[in-house]
């Protein structure tokens, strides 16, 4: 882990391992600080659990999600005891996206696409992280070529430049499935059926082996677009 992907931000001056960074952030911003699942393992919600039980989490539900992700949710609350804060769209403005476009108008152009993750993701997470001085997430580089540069610790200019933390940046997907198994953690039966990113059920589908993986977000778009706008660099549009 080199210094300048991990930078010194808000003062972090680890070794850059996950459980370092997951130890520092709770330590200098809980309870500011929650942690975003998108419910496709619980890698992270553990890791911050050894360091203390009163953590926050929360997840965004889109309207749209598969089935497996809510059993996952359910996992996550019965067995870790985890108390996951929801976050839904304004159900206006998926009533009037619906109404006027149709319930498959993200098929239509990348700016139709966008626009439903706006209103099913994007605007519903600014209320999320509203009041927070910083979140952790659990985004990967080797997830996709829009995060092959994603760093440890970053300032999130969209969201007020809060402090956003992603301990698991230089993991492998093989490390979480390794680190699920070591601790019998819950995490999305889809990862077992060639899904290894899960998003809306009606934008995800499984992936073939060698493919990329994230080919199967949005798999009519192309590789470079593949980001719903969670995790933007700029200001929110
Ligand atoms: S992933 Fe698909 S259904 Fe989900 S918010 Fe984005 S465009 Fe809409």
């Amino acid at each position: 882990m080199t210094q300048s992907i991990i930078g010194n931000l808000a003062g972090y001056n680890g070794d850059g391992a996950a459980e370092s960074v997951v130890r520092w952030a709770l330590e200098r911003f809980h309870p500011r600080l929650a942690i975003a699942t998108s419910l496709q393992d619980s890698v992270l919600i553990h890791l911050a659990m050894r360091v203390r039980q009163d953590i926050r989490v929360f997840s965004l539900d889109t309207g749209r999600l598969p089935e497996e992700a809510y059993v996952c949710a359910d996992e996550i609350r019965q067995r870790l005891g985890v108390r996951i804060e929801w976050y839904f769209p304004r159900h206006e403005a998926v009533e009037k996206l619906v109404t006027e476009r149709g319930p498959f108008s993200f098929k239509h152009s990348l700016n139709d696409r966008r626009e439903c993750c706006h209103v099913r993701k994007v605007e519903p997470l600014g209320r999320a992280l509203d009041g927070l001085d910083a979140w952790m997430t659990s985004q990967r580089r080797d997830e996709s070529v829009t995060r092959g540069t994603l760093a440890t610790i970053e300032r999130d200019e969209a969201h007020g430049g809060i402090v956003k933390i992603n301990p698991l940046a230089d993991w492998t997907a093989n490390d979480i499935r390794a680190y699920l198994r070591k601790h019998d953690l819950p995490y999305n039966r889809l990862l077992d059926r060639g899904y290894p990113s899960i998003g809306c059920a009606c934008c995800t589908r499984a992936v073939e082996p060698g493919e990329d993986p994230r080919a199967g977000r949005w798999w009519w778009e192309s590789a470079e677009h593949k980001e719903c706008g969670l995790h933007q660099k700029g200001a929110q549009s």
